[in-house]
């Protein structure tokens, strides 16, 4: 049986099947992931910081300027539009099989796409938050308050996108959440991750199910665990199976 077949069949079996995925889902949306070859980490900064360096805590606090710069220019696609992976996942959790989609992205295409259940490990782009005096902001309103640095429009403070930076802690409930989630599996599917961002990437100790699938375009050390192993473009993987 071919491999295509046999994810089939897995998911054909399965009766609460929870994705786990990261920025390589995004990538057939034209959103780069940080680790690919033409990922943003590859992209030549021309600066002296890294791009994890410049996602962090300390550089929104000691140089927001550089922090707004890099974040707005290689963080935020808001014309991106959902691929066939968050479209196939939005189908499945509509057809009952799918319980949860477990995300490190802070893009939303799995929510444009119409999944509802959608834990988001590292906040989201569109929620941004005034400092000050808490004004919420969405993407639209947050990429149209003027300067590289977004002052809040009543008060003046910076407004922050709920985004998870380097060196700040998880939504420990959202972290629970998707501990349950991955624990209650039948089927995980690990998809467009190289999981090896902390804690997101220890998310996988609770995997109690009985089946695991990593679809990913290289090889990752959650490889050896796997059932099925699929090497390729998660959307062009997804397209191959028929509609749930
Ligand atoms: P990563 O960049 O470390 O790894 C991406 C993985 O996906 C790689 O192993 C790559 O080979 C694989 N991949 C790329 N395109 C793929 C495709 N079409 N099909 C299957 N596999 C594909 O990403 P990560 O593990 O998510 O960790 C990076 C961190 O950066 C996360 O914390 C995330 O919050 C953040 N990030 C988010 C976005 C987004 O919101 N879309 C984009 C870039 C980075
Ligand atoms: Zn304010």
């Amino acid at each position: 049986m071919d491999k295509i077949a046999q994810l089939q069949q897995l998911i054909d079996q399965s009766r609460h099947i929870v994705f786990f995925g990261g920025a390589g889902v995004s990538t057939e949306s034209n959103i780069p992931d940080f680790r690919s070859s033409d990922g943003i980490y590859s992209v030549e900064l021309g600066r002296h910081f890294t791009a994890e360096q410049l996602v962090s805590h300390t550089m929104f606090e000691r140089y927001p300027q550089e922090f707004f710069d890099f974040y707005k220019q290689y963080l935020l696609y808001p014309d991106a539009r959902p691929n066939a992976a968050h479209t196939y996942l939005a189908a499945l959790e509509k057809a009952g099989k799918l319980k949860a989609v477990v995300t490190q992205n802070i893009d939303s295409l799995h929510e444009m796409a119409g999944s509802q259940k959608v834990l988001k490990l590292h906040g989201s782009a569109d929620r941004n938050f005034c400092l000050g005096c808490q004004r919420f902001y969405d993407l639209q309103a947050f990429l149209a308050l003027p300067g590289t640095v977004p002052h809040c429009l009543d008060c003046g403070s910076i407004v922050k996108p709920d985004v998870t930076l380097y060196e700040e802690p998880l939504d420990m409930e959202v972290f629970r959440q998707a501990a349950q989630a991955i624990h209650k599996a039948d089927l995980l599917i690990i998809g467009g991750t190289s999981l090896v961002v902390y804690p997101a990437a220890s998310l996988i100790q609770y995997i109690a199910g009985r089946h695991l699938v990593v679809i990913n375009k290289t090889s990752i050390p959650q490889d050896s665990q796997a059932d099925l192993v699929i090497e390729g473009r998660i959307g062009e993987v997804f397209s191959q199976l028929s509609a749930p």
